[in-house]
């Protein structure tokens, strides 16, 4: 397998100890010693599935149904309209903020969830290109992203660009060139940590060192580290972020999403979607607009109560749980994941392309084969879900509060059974899903 033959030295200490001979048995030592293991039970999985698919949809907290049902009967059944003040649904895009903050580095009065994340990419670019500073130096005419980036960053990027006029063009550069093309004629940077194919990771201290450098700021998309890698955007001299509250953080399908901007930058930014919860007296209902005094100010409409329940509970099964000690059961997972394939389905025709160096790498990994799509299509039958992307890659997240060492073993071993049978040859596997 590309990638895993010759990793930098220094980078693998894990890897290159795993002995190519490691059994099931192995893996349940492996179990058995994990200080995560117990935060498996805040989740509801079947028996007969491994879940590998927790970086595109978290697996269902054991306690979500119960809080959203009893945010239905009791507080909207019978509180009704009370349920505003009296259940502090009012508060939920800070409260829950102020609950991820800690997972991303954070301060409470820094970050708030709200609308989608493609939704909070408009509002917080529009906004740092509308700063009179950006708009008045006519030389930053660029706003700066990688080619491979996640399409709705560039979709988003695209029509808002449009709306500006040509005051700006988004400038694509492949990954490499990324670090060099922070110069005097960049407005914005939008800037994805963790890559949704490869799950390479930036250094994000490093980019944001080349922005302020170039007099410009980056806007980071976290949606695939928030509740998965160690994430410290203060720390890290990071001014703006979004993400995803679907993905690691649990909080279920289409779940709100979140946004930060870094303390002293928020007075003097203004949001396109002025909506009135971002109002600085919402029921005043004034005629004219007037923004809040911080983060509040990038709210826009009424909150979605009962996904923002649900995205509590998310948030609930990380309770307790040490960042550090999250990311090294990740890494000891792909790891894992990496040397089984590379024992068991070395010949079988699978390329890793995600970086060996845990500094580079995110929490899930991606290997491109020629039979990708039906190959995925057969496991997720035999019960490994993870999933199939463009063009040619099978992807599995690991989620260490629930994934276990033996979930590794077993689905590496289906996949060498489903492809040493070629039973994913069958027809039925072909078929494209609207999904994939
Ligand atoms: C998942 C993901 C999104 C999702 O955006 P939505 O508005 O929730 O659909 C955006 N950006 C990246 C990088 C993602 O991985």
């Amino acid at each position: 397998m590309n990638g895993t033959d010759t990793p930098p030295p220094g980078a693998l200490s894990t890897l290159s100890a795993l002995p190519l001979d490691l059994s099931r048995a192995d893996c349940e030592r492996l179990d058995a010693l994990d200080e995560l293991r117990h935060a498996r039970q805040r989740f509801r999985i079947a028996d007969n599935t491994i879940y590998l698919d927790g970086n595109s949809l978290g697996a269902l907290p054991a306690s979500t149904a119960a809080a959203v049902y009893s945010t239905i009967d009791a507080d909207w059944g019978v509180g009704l309209i009370r349920s505003w003040n009296n259940a502090e649904w009012v508060n939920l895009p800070r409260n829950l903020g102020e609950r991820i903050g800690p997972l991303i580095g954070a301060r409470a009065d820094e970050i708030v969830v709200a609308d989608s994340t493609s939704a909070n990419i408009f509002k917080l670019l529009s906004a740092m290109l509308t700063r009179p500073a950006v708009l008045s130096d006519t030389r930053r005419r660029y706003v700066l992203a990688e080619r491979s980036n996640f399409p709705t960053d560039l979709y988003i990027a695209q029509g808002l660009l449009s709306l500006l006029g040509d005051q700006y063009e988004l400038k694509l550069v492949e990954r490499e060139a990324l670090a060099g093309a922070f110069d005097h004629t960049i407005a914005a940077a939008l800037i994805t940590h963790v890559d949704y194919r490869s799950g390479a990771m930036f250094d994000m201290s490093a980019y944001n060192q080349h922005a302020a450098e170039s007099g410009t700021s980056i806007l980071w998309d976290l949606s695939h580290s928030a509740g998965a890698v160690v994430v410290n955007l203060v720390a890290d001299g990071a001014e703006f972020a979004v993400g995803c509250g679907y993905k690691y953080l649990n909080g279920g399908p289409g779940a709100p999403a979140f946004l930060y901007i870094r303390r002293d930058l928020q007075a003097g930014l203004a949001n396109p979607l002025s909506g009135w919860f971002g109002h600085l007296a919402p029921f005043a209902f004034d005629t004219a607009y007037l923004p809040a005094k911080g983060i509040d100010r990038f709210l826009c409409g009424t909150p979605p109560i009962l996904g923002m329940v649900a995205l509590g509970e998310g948030l609930a099964t990380f309770e307790g749980i040490n960042l550090a000690s999250l990311r090294k059961k990740s890494l000891a997972l792909s790891d894992l994941f990496l040397a089984l394939m590379r024992a068991q389905c070395g010949s079988l025709g699978f390329d890793s392309i995600s970086p060996v160096a845990h500094v580079d790498r995110g929490s899930h990994l991606a290997f491109a084969h020629a039979d990708a799509y039906p190959i995925m299509q057969a496991i997720i039958e035999r019960g490994v879900i993870g999933d199939f992307r463009q063009p040619n890659l099978l992807r599995f997240g690991f989620t260490p509060l629930y994934t276990r060492f033996t979930d590794c073993w077993d689905a590496v071993n289906v996949i060498r059974d489903v492809v040493t049978s070629q039973s994913f040859r069958s027809p039925a596997y072909q078929q494209r899903h609207q999904v994939t």
